[in-house]
């Protein structure tokens, strides 16, 4: 079979107990139902203690409470798989961070940003991101139903255009021109969904003409950066909760970072602070607007082709929004505090962050909701 892999995929090593942020803490473990079996089957000492770390009936999980899992030793490495080995772990313990799109024909291998040290590699390789093709003599499940190649030819191609409507601004290196293309792919993308499911246009169509077609944005905020009542919008989310402190203390120590420099001010006084700081980060800074450029692009390699079952373009390109927003707003809040970054500390932040944003429902879907709020607003105001 056809896969790529993202170029630096081959590069990912767990650092196991060398991690300074295991995502064998701070996360429920869901269980696959091969993982239940195996484990439930299981007798003597080592099944009663895995019987007594499974918890739910129908869909058990590991560390329920998002605390650490049982099997995490204290030197950092998993117990778990030194005691029965790595074909033996579930499903999401073997294959995390890896990333599998399969939609029948070929296969796409990427690593998620979630795990701090992919994101090391993605600040490492940021300007290297591309695939690489190779024949695999493994066979890869399909990850999906969907069976229309002519649909899946013409979301590869949109993927490519929007890749290089960023790729084109970010040569340029200043916020505002990766602004404008930010709001290009939100016009596009709100465009495309909106012919299909609403006008019933074929998805080849709408995608090949969804740039010419595309509508006017202006009902979205800024993007680069978004507008702090935003910010605030999201913040008040299920994104922070005061339990974050015992789960994940890195984003509960930067969103105490937030609350402390914004939560006595006004909108109007937040607005004009935020600007202050965007524009003491940004000014001569074109080397960061291109890493959030490029981790745009990276967000679109990894999640964009979901659309070819989920059919939400718009949610897809937004979700990337938001992410780098989230990033950047603790980001500059972190170099105000501690006089600068490195990169380690960066790719820490933007792990959090995407544990945070992308993987958790309830967050995501709260998040997607304000913007689409924001467009009805729109159409009441100009019916
Ligand atoms: S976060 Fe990444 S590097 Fe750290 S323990 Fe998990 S998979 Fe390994």
């Amino acid at each position: 079979m056809l896969v790529k892999k993202i170029s630096y995929y081959d590069k990912f090593k767990c650092l196991m107990g060398e991690c300074p942020l295991s995502c064998c803490k701070g996360w429920r473990i869901p269980l696959d139902d091969k993982a239940i079996r195996r484990f439930r089957n299981e007798k003597g000492l080592w099944g009663l203690r895995l019987r007594a770390a499974m918890h739910g009936k129908v869909q058990p999980s590991f560390s329920p409470y998002c605390f650490r899992c049982p099997f995490l030793r204290l030197d950092g490495r998993c117990g778990m798989q030194l005691k029965k080995g790595e074909e033996y772990l579930a499903d999401i313990c073997r294959t995390y961070p890896r990333i599998k799109f399969c939609p029948g024909s070929y296969t796409e291998l990427q690593l998620d940003l979630s795990c701090v040290h992919v994101a090391e590699l993605f600040l490492k390789y940021r300007d290297e991101q591309f695939f690489v093709e190779e024949e695999s003599p493994e066979e890869y499940e399909q990850t999906g139903d969907n069976d229309d190649p002519e649909y899946l030819a013409a979301l590869e191609k949109s993927r490519e255009s929007l890749l290089t409507v960023i790729a084109d601004a970010a040569k340029e290196g200043d916020a505002a021109t990766l602004e404008e293309a930010l709001r290009n792919a939100a016009a596009y993308a709100y465009t495309v969904q909106d012919k299909m499911m609403r006008e019933g246009v074929s998805e080849a169509e709408a995608l090949q003409n969804g740039f010419e077609l595309s509508e006017d944005t202006e009902w979205l905020p800024r993007l680069f950066p978004l507008p702090i009542a935003v910010l605030n919008q999201f913040m008040s989310t299920d994104f922070y909760q005061e339990g974050m402190q015992y789960v994940l203390p890195l984003l509960y120590k930067l969103c105490r970072m937030y609350y402390k420099r914004f939560d006595k001010l006004s909108y109007e006084d937040g607005e004009k602070e935020w600007q202050r700081l965007f524009a003491k980060y940004i000014e001569g800074r074109e080397e960061s607007v291109r890493m959030y450029a490029a981790y745009y692009q990276s967000h679109l390699l990894r999640t964009y082709m979901e659309c070819y079952e989920d059919y939400s373009f718009f949610k897809h390109v937004m979700d990337g929004v938001i992410g780098m927003n989230m990033i950047m707003l603790f980001e500059v809040l972190w170099r105000e505090k501690n006089k600068g970054i490195d990169e380690g500390e960066l790719a820490k932040i933007i792990s959090v962050c995407e544990r945070r944003v992308y993987h958790n429902e309830v967050v995501e879907k709260e998040l997607m909701k304000m913007f689409m709020k924001e467009k009805r607003n729109d159409t009441t105001r100009n019916p």
